[in-house]
Parts: structure tokens; sequence; C-alpha cells
């Protein structure tokens, strides 16, 4: 993934799992192979069946856990979260699980996406009295489940997510029990797996094969599941549900030997870079893809086109969050620390260069001009998914129709501004055939709102700022 230089991040990962004897270990391997979804902070509670204990930091999860502080979690069950700093913002406070104790028993959360009435629920329940430790969404929920004057811990549940919107791929432990939750849209991902007889569950299908996991099926939108030790129950918390997965999952976000919904990513890029092709018709020397998501689809270009792929530009992988990075001056000297061009692949060549999407337009014009500069002749640019036009109010960092610069621009300026010679954008129709989802009803059961502005949910005014109230008031 290359999140850090497309401005596109992802909020977060989770990962649990129920009645295995090195749970904290478990957790930690799945919390690796999640890595790409989060990397500002991580952390693990586990239950050892009377109490909950956990470790969180901030940084890589190699750099919060070592052998000693996995060995000091014991416990036949646990959860895990990665963590990207989104709509709680950084902060060691900000990073999950968050561990509440109280009488009546402890509980821990973990959530990746964002709820979107969190701000009115949290004035509310703070007009109460309610205290907040963070600024994290996920505290509402805790307080939500608290408060509840239910009194089963199930119905305490189901009478908080109720009252939630947006997205949430949720999972929360208690002393006794593992409990799974996703959102009405199933706007994110999350999958069921076992390991001899142990449940686990993850946001991405990649971290079972790490674990040697099997796969047992995806948490459908709108479900309620509770793992302990006599087995998985599963019900729903509301009926009214229909499946809007995340389209950028599928183009960016998730890793490529991950599936969602039995569609697996790489295959979905492949032919994402694939239609793309059939769609352009351009004519060029050379297929080039950034690195690394992009890369599926550029084969996938190339096989369609009938034009090489050529590893044009090479990823350094060795960047790590302290890296000193060099000064204005420096980069402009041409110090370029994240990619490079390969100056045999592309001098003299005419090069079409396949990105997964254009978010802020900076980087994609940093790589035209590196491809100029080591030679090319022509850099066409083809993007594997349509213009992004709105802003994502569902755990994407990307909330402002400033931050997108196919908000503000046509596709020639937006070709002007990078510097390419030609400019295409997937269709929206070429994405939904490419990905292939099929029997899901509208939009094949995919949200689509950063590109078509069609929210699967209403918006609320308080995840708005004041000029965007105005663009959505219409
Ligand atoms: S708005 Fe875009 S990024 Fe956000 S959930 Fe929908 S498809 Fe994904």
């Amino acid at each position: 993934m290359f999140a850090d230089i497309k401005g596109l991040n992802e909020e977060c990962g989770v990962f649990g799992i129920w009645g295995h004897p090195d749970a904290a270990k478990i957790t930690y391997y799945g919390l690796h192979s999640l890595q790409h979804r989060g990397q500002e902070g991580a952390g693990i509670v586990v239950t050892d069946g009377h109490r909950l204990k956990g470790i969180r930091g901030e940084g890589l999860v190699n750099d919060v856990f070592n052998e000693k502080k996995l060995e000091s979690l014991p416990g036949k069950s646990a959860i895990g979260h990665v963590r990207y700093g989104g709509a709680g913002k950084g902060g060691l406070e900000n990073v999950q699980p968050l561990l509440f104790h109280s009488q009546s028993g402890s509980l821990a959360l973990a959530q990746n996406g964002n709820l979107i009435n969190a701000n009115d629920l949290k004035h509310q329940l703070e007009m109460q009295g309610s205290i907040f430790q963070t600024t994290s969404d996920t505290e509402v929920l805790a307080h939500l489940i608290k408060r509840s004057g239910y009194l089963t811990f199930k119905d305490k549940m189901k009478n908080a997510l109720s009252l939630v919107k947006g997205a949430y791929a949720l999972i929360l432990l208690t002393e006794t029990e593992l409990i799974i939750a996703l959102d009405p849209n199933g706007l994110r991902p999350l999958s069921i797996g076992k390991i001899g007889d142990s449940y686990c569950v993850s946001s991405e299908t990649c971290a079972f094969d790490l674990i040697g996991a099997e796969f047992v099926r995806d948490v459908e939108p709108g479900e309620l599941i509770i793992i302990n030790d006599e087995g998985l129950h599963a019900e729903r918390f509301t009926l009214s549900s229909s499946n809007a997965m995340c389209t950028m999952e599928y183009v960016y976000f998730s890793r490529p030997d991950s599936d969602i919904e039995g569609i697996n990513i790489h295959t979905a890029r492949k032919n994402l870079g694939k239609v793309l092709a059939r769609e352009v018709q351009i004519e060029g020397d050379v297929v080039t893809g950034v690195p690394d998501s992009s890369i599926s689809a550029a084969i996938g270009f190339a096989e369609t086109a009938g034009i090489p792929y050529e590893m044009g530009l090479i990823k350094n992988r060795y960047i790590g969050r302290t890296f000193i990075k060099p000064s204005q001056e420096l980069r402009e000297r041409g110090v370029k620390m994240k990619l490079s061009p390969v100056r045999k692949v592309v001098e003299g060549k005419r090069v079409i260069m396949v990105d997964d999407s254009i978010v802020r337009g900076t980087t994609c014009k940093r790589i035209v001009r590196m491809l100029k500069e080591a030679g090319a002749k022509e850099v066409h640019v083809c993007i594997s998914s349509p213009p992004m036009k709105n802003p994502c109010f569902y755990g994407i960092d990307i909330s402002t129709h400033e931050e997108l610069i196919a908000s503000e621009h046509s596709v020639e300026e937006i070709r002007e501004i990078i510097g390419a010679d030609s400019l295409t954008f997937l269709s929206v129709e070429g994405m939904l055939e490419a990905i292939g989802r099929k029997g899901y009803g509208k939009n094949c059961g995919q949200c689509l709102a950063c590109f078509t502005g069609e929210y699967p949910t209403e918006i609320y005014p308080d995840t708005l700022l004041p000029h965007e109230k105005e663009l959505n008031s219409y």
C-alpha cells in the first residue's frame, strides 16, 4: 500500500480470536497482516475468563509489541486493532481497543469505520453527565452500551447499535464473550475464520492465511454475532440492511491476497485494468503501475492492450515513521524518497502509467514529472477508478471537497495540472463490471459515494464543515 503518499488513508483494521491458548500471539500476527490499514497505533486486549488486560501504543505493531509484552497478556481470547489517526485524531488515548472497567464487568472495543452521528450522540450524552476520555467515536458506543436500560448484554448492544449511524465493523470483548457487529450497510469488510476449534474474526481474509486459519464466511450487514465457550450464535440487530461495501476496498485499500465477499482483490484490480484498457484504447510502448496498489491493474491493462508491462517505478520499502525527511531544497534537487523511476525502462518511450486513484493530484504530478525527467517521451495517465469528487464520511480521511482535485477541476484541467500527455478515468459502469459483484441489487451492493455523491446513509449536518453543509443542502 502507498497510503502515505496518496493522501488517502484507511482508518483501521480489527482482529479477534476466541478460545486459543496463544490468543495474544495469534492476534499480534493477525494485526501484522492488517498493518497496511493503519500505522499510527496498535493494541491488544485479552481475557483469561475473569478479567481483561490490554497493552496499546503508538506506532507499528512491531514498535508496540515484543515477546515479553505478549507473554504478559495471558488468556485464551483476545481482540486487537491497528489504527490510522483519522476521526478521533492521534494520541495514545485514542489507540484501540478501548478498555473500560465497571462493577458489572469490563468491556473492550475495537472498531473500523466512522460513526457519522457520533458528535450528536456525544453532545446528548454529555448533557446527561457522561465524561469522555478520548475523542474517538468508539467511546460513544461504550457509553451507549453501558447506559442502556436493557437487562442482558446482547439487548444493551442491540439498543446501542440502533442509535448509531455510519460505518462500523466492530468487535467487543468481555470476560466471557467475543461480540461482532457490522453496520446495516456493511461498509467495511469483516470476515470470520476458524483455526482448529477457535473462531477468529478479521477486517481482511489475508490475516487468516498468515495464522493458518480457514475462512468460514463474511459477516453480513446488520449482523450481531456472539462467540463464547458454547460456540457461535448469529442474529440480526436490524432488518433494514442493504449492502453498500466500500468500493475503495477493492480499488485501493485491501491487500491483493484478501477476498471480499468471494472476490479476490488482485483479480478485481486486474479486471479494473482490463476494462480500463478497453475503454481507453490508447497507444503506448510500455505500461507501468504505481506500486504497490496499482500493479495488479497495470498488469490487467497491459494484457488487454497488448502492450508490455514493465517495472517503470520502484518503491523504496524501508522508509520508517522516524525517517528524516529531506528538506524542500533537497527535494527540489531531486532527492526522491518514496518512488524511483527505472530510467532504462522509460527512456524514449511512450509510457502508460496506471494508477488506482487521484486524490489531491500532488503525488500524480510528482510521478509524471519523475518519469519525464527519466526520459519518458510521453506519459499517459490511466486511472482504474472514476474521478473522486465527494468526501467520505465512513472512515477514510477525505472529509472535505477541497482535498479532492476532481471536485473542483475537469479531467482536462487535472491533466494540465499533473502535466500528463493524456488522462483517462475508468467509468462507474466499467468499475462495477470489473469488480463483478453479482446479485446485490443497486450499485452491485457497493458504496459509490465518493464518485457519484450518492451516499448510502443520511448525512448528518455535524459531519460536514460549514461550506459543505451548503453543498449538501440541495
Ligand atoms: S465514500 Fe468512497 S471511500 Fe467512502 S466508503 Fe464509500 S466508496 Fe468507500
